[in-house]
Order: structure tokens, then C-alpha cells, then sequence
């Protein structure tokens, strides 16, 4: 695999077109943008739009004219990981070779006894490891494939807290790369991509934190290292929940029917940074060029006033 030089500040925005985006995903994009662009770097788009059955009509052209009406701008054309699914296969060909993959016959059910920390998927302990690999059809079922996670912690650069460190086998376990459906999973197509496409940096929110482990982990297998990472609290409703999907009703249609307009929405994403006083209108450009003169302090370090990690 060849990697692109990773001189140059690189960052991508990647949502999932399985629903309209809510004013916290277009926060997370704004920063993703403004960081790009404070470094006068490039800012990719990239869709993830791998897992069909939870793609929704529409989600995608609504995605990209969100962004436009923002004006949050994007380098070269729109990446589609469903048009990269020739190249995911054949990196997971690629590790199956070499037999870094094993195949998991564990049901559903069993799976769902395995019990996890709050907010993280569970550690699969491994039951599938040491038993003959049937890759084949077997019981009327595909095995999913599941990735052989070397020893030791899984590191990476992070930007906002504390170094990113998770333990391989203790936190994140040997994850899915392909599913018994034949999916592509998420891990391992992202992995790729940021390698591929030469990111630097990627912005996303925290959610994605324990994700970065599994990721890291195979950049790794494909001898790379991982790009720095900044991963931004949610943005929380009154009580403390974070935004669900069903906000996206009162994402940016909702935000157009109040009335508001690109510089509102883009003042209202900015105050709740700290960055504009609030009830500001402010065009995407011009946040940008007055963050370029009076940079704020601690952005160098990726910490934004209103962020508290
Ligand atoms: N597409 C995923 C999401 O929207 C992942 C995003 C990412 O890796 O930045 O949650
Ligand atoms: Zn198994």
C-alpha cells in the first residue's frame, strides 16, 4: 500500500449518511474545518456510507447542502466508501494471508452476555482464537472476521486530554473487520482511508475515542502509524444527554425554519465555543479570518475556550 506523505496538514470530515445532521455534528464539522484551515491545510469529505441498511434516502444530499449553506468547503471531490469496497477487500485479503484475521462463530446471543463499561461496545474475549479457522459456509452462516490484536497498548497522539492509550486486550479486544453478513466494517475502512488519503489529523467527537484504539490498532497490522487525533466533547443537551439523531429535525431545517441563516447558525455554533458572545452572526470566512488574527490561545494546542475535556 502506498501512503501519502503525511508533510502537510491533512484533516476529513466523515459523517454517516444515516440521517440529517444535528447542530453537534455541524459543530464538530466547523472545527474539523476551522483547524484545517487555520493551518492552511486541506479538508476532506468523506462519506460513511459502507453499513447500506442504515443509509437513508436523501441523508447524503442533504449532508453536502448543509455544509455549502455553512460554507464549510471541501478539497477534491466527495470520497464515498462505498466506491472503495474493491480496495477494503483486498487489505482484508491481505491480513487473512498473513493470519492476522481469525473467523468468529459466536451467535448473537452469546456476544451479548458479554458485559461492558458504560458507553463502550464489549472486549470479545476470544473464544474463537484458538479453534480450527472454517472460513467457509458452515450451519447455514459466513464467520465474521475478526482481527489477531497483538499484545500490548495501543497508542496514538492526541490533542485534547490525555495521550491516547488504551490496553489491546484488556479494552478493546479482537475486533470485527468484515462482518458474517459480508460488510466491511467501519474500523477497518477508516483505518484504510486515513492511511490512503494521507490525513494528518483527525477532529471527531469523543464518542469515537475507543473507536481511535481499534483503528490504531490496524494502522499497525498495515505498518503505519496513526495521525493525531482530537476528539471533542459532545455537545450535551440541558440535561446532560447527548444529541441523538432525532435532533436532526431541529438540525439545520429546523434551525432554517426559526428563520436563522448561515452567519446565525455559525454564530450560534461559535458561542457555544466561546469564541463569538453570544446571539453573534458570523459567516464561516469571517470566523476563520478573525480566529486568523486573534488566534485563541489555546487553540495551538487543539483546546478550544468552551471545550473542557
Ligand atoms: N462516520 C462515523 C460517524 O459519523 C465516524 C466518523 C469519524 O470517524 O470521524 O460517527
Ligand atoms: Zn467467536
Amino acid at each position: 500500500m502506498e501512503l501519502r506523505s503525511r508533510s502537510r496538514y491533512r484533516g476529513r470530515y466523515a459523517p454517516s449518511p444515516t440521517g440529517p445532521l444535528h447542530r453537534g455534528n455541524l459543530r464538530t464539522a466547523l472545527l474539523s474545518w476551522l483547524d484545517a484551515r487555520l493551518a492552511g491545510g486541506e479538508w476532506l469529505l468523506r462519506l460513511d456510507d459502507l453499513d447500506t441498511p442504515r443509509n437513508r434516502a436523501g441523508a447524503e444530499d442533504g449532508i453536502l447542502a448543509d455544509l455549502r449553506w455553512l460554507e464549510l468547503d471541501w478539497d477534491g471531490p466527495v470520497i464515498r466508501q462505498s466506491e472503495r469496497r474493491g480496495l477494503y477487500a483486498s487489505v482484508l485479503s491481505a491480513l487473512r494471508r498473513a493470519g492476522r484475521l481469525y473467523p468468529c462463530r459466536c451467535s448473537r446471543r452469546l456476544l451479548a452476555d458479554i458485559s461492558a463499561p458504560h458507553g463502550q461496545p464489549p472486549v470479545y474475549p476470544g473464544h474463537c482464537r484458538q479453534r480450527a479457522p472454517h472460513w467457509g459456509f458452515f450451519q447455514e452462516r459466513l464467520p465474521s472476521w475478526r482481527l489477531r490484536l497483538a499484545e500490548g497498548p495501543l497508542l496514538w497522539p492526541e490533542r485534547l486530554g490525555a495521550p491516547g492509550r488504551l490496553d489491546g486486550t484488556a479494552e478493546v479486544g479482537d475486533v470485527v473487520l468484515r462482518r458474517s453478513d459480508g460488510f466491511v466494517a467501519y474500523h477497518l475502512a477508516t483505518a484504510v482511508d486515513e492511511l490512503l488519503f494521507g490525513i494528518t489529523d483527525v477532529v471527531r467527537g469523543d464518542d469515537l475515542r475507543w473507536a481511535s484504539g481499534a483503528q490504531v490498532a490496524v494502522m499497525a497490522e498495515l505498518g503505519a502509524t496513526p495521525p493525531r487525533y482530537c476528539h471533542l466533547p459532545l455537545w450535551r443537551d440541558g440535561e446532560g444527554r447527548r444529541l441523538s439523531k432525532r435532533e436532526g429535525a431541529e438540525g439545520v431545517a429546523g434551525l432554517r425554519q426559526q428563520g436563522l441563516d448561515g452567519p446565525a447558525v455559525i454564530g450560534l455554533l461559535a458561542a457555544s465555543l466561546a469564541l463569538v458572545p453570544d446571539g453573534s452572526r458570523i459567516s464561516s470566512a469571517e470566523l476563520l479570518s478573525e480566529l486568523r488574527r486573534q488566534p485563541p490561545q489555546v487553540a495551538a494546542a487543539g483546546r478550544w475556550p468552551g471545550l473542557r475535556p
